[in-house]
């Protein structure tokens, strides 16, 4: 292959468009060294680092606006490890799970546990969306925010089941999509998509509804290993510790980038900000005949990962590898997925002029190629 060398002038200032881990500001970093010597390397259960998980707690509660009782969770696991906790302590007897995507697929993986009824998984091809929908028996309803696997978004609602939760994967979605928490009882997510932060924590805004099913079911003989358990999350959580040893510059990038998002104008103002990277790449989309949406319906089109088909003449593999070259990196497809496609995080840190120049070097190589 040919080495293509991108113009500087097309380049993106920084070319990290990963949906996941993504881009970390510069400012995180200069944060994490400036306050290092007093975090880095001491206690978990001392004053410094309680303080700086108090921040992140209340700068989550400012930044969602969180209605009065609710509650800002955190323990280690990312995401992934917050599933099984919630096929422990969360789900009563039977989930409902909307699946579109790998991610709503593993989570309808863990609701699949032996203790439990088989979920009612409301399945949808790659691509589209599924919705969740009120039915007999269902004491918790969940669904991905946003799909990061197929970059599919759906709007946050409550399911109309008198008695019943919802609860919304937003690791990809939080930060940077707006939404009212009012209409879920868990929102939970990772700080390594919008946050721009390092993986290894999850964290989860409750309403009492949740806090409640968390103690029931932690009062009740249903077998839950301590790691797991969400009642142990709840008592560490409100004393801002996690039960084992956190990943403290993880905590710190994280916090820098909540204060950031605050100061910007809260999720009004990344929503603005994702909606116009995204919508750059959309437009892009319209006027080049080789490139195509892969999500069909403009209405599920994701403001914080863009997925993109490739017309059968051009390899994308060699397209990611020349921009790979040129420093511009992580705009692969999701592996599983298969398909001559790049994916593009607009995740909130992202420059929406980066994204411009995004598309202009994509154009570049692909006419050299
Ligand atoms: C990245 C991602 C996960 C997995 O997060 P981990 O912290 O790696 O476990 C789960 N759900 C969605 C929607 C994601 O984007």
């Amino acid at each position: 292959m040919t080495e293509i060398t991108i113009p500087t002038d097309l380049l993106p200032h920084d070319g990290r468009f990963g949906s996941g881990p993504s881009l970390v500001r510069q400012q995180q970093l200069d944060d994490l060294v400036a306050r290092g010597r007093d975090i880095l390397g001491t206690s978990h259960r001392q004053p410094p680092v309680k303080q700086l998980v108090g921040a992140v707690q209340e700068g989550l509660a400012t930044l969602f606006r969180i209605p009065d009782g609710y509650e800002v969770l955190l323990a280690n696991g990312g995401s992934t490890a917050f599933w099984d906790s919630a096929a422990f302590g969360l789900v009563e007897a039977r989930a409902q799970t909307a699946k579109f995507g790998e991610f709503g697929g593993k989570f309808a993986k863990a609701a699949a546990a032996p203790w439990l009824q088989a979920p009612d998984v409301r399945d949808a091809a790659p691509g589209s969306v599924a919705f969740l929908e009120a039915a007999e028996g269902i004491d918790l309803y969940a669904t991905p925010h946003n799909e990061t696997s197929t970059g599919a978004m759906v709007p946050v609602h409550r399911v109309d089941a008198p008695g019943a939760l919802t609860m919304i994967d937003a690791t990809s979605a939080a930060g940077g999509i707006e939404v009212d928490i009012s209409q879920c009882d868990v929102y939970y997510f990772a700080p390594q998509k919008n946050f721009g932060a390092d993986g290894g924590l999850w964290l989860a805004l409750v309403s009492p509804a949740a806090i409640e099913r968390i103690e029931r079911i932690g009062a009740s003989d249903r077998y839950v290993p301590d790691f797991l358990d969400l009642t142990n999350v709840v008592a560490n959580s409100r004393k801002q510790q996690t039960l084992n040893t956190p990943a403290l510059a993880t905590l710190s990038l994280l916090e820098s980038q909540i204060r950031w998002m605050n100061e910007l104008g809260g999720l009004a103002a990344v929503d603005a900000r994702t909606r116009e990277s995204s919508g750059i790449l959309y437009d892009w989309i319209e006027r080049t005949p080789w490139a195509s949406a892969y999500v069909a319906n403009p209405e599920h089109r994701s403001q914080v990962v863009v997925t993109i088909d490739l017309d059968e003449a051009i390899d994308g593999t060699a397209v990611t590898a020349a921009l790979r070259a040129n420093g511009v990196v992580d705009i692969d497809p999701y592996r599983k997925l298969g398909r001559n496609q790049l994916r593009v995080g607009t995740f909130a840190s992202v420059e929406p002029e980066d994204v411009r120049r995004l598309a202009a070097s994509i154009d570049y190589v692909v006419e050299r190629l």
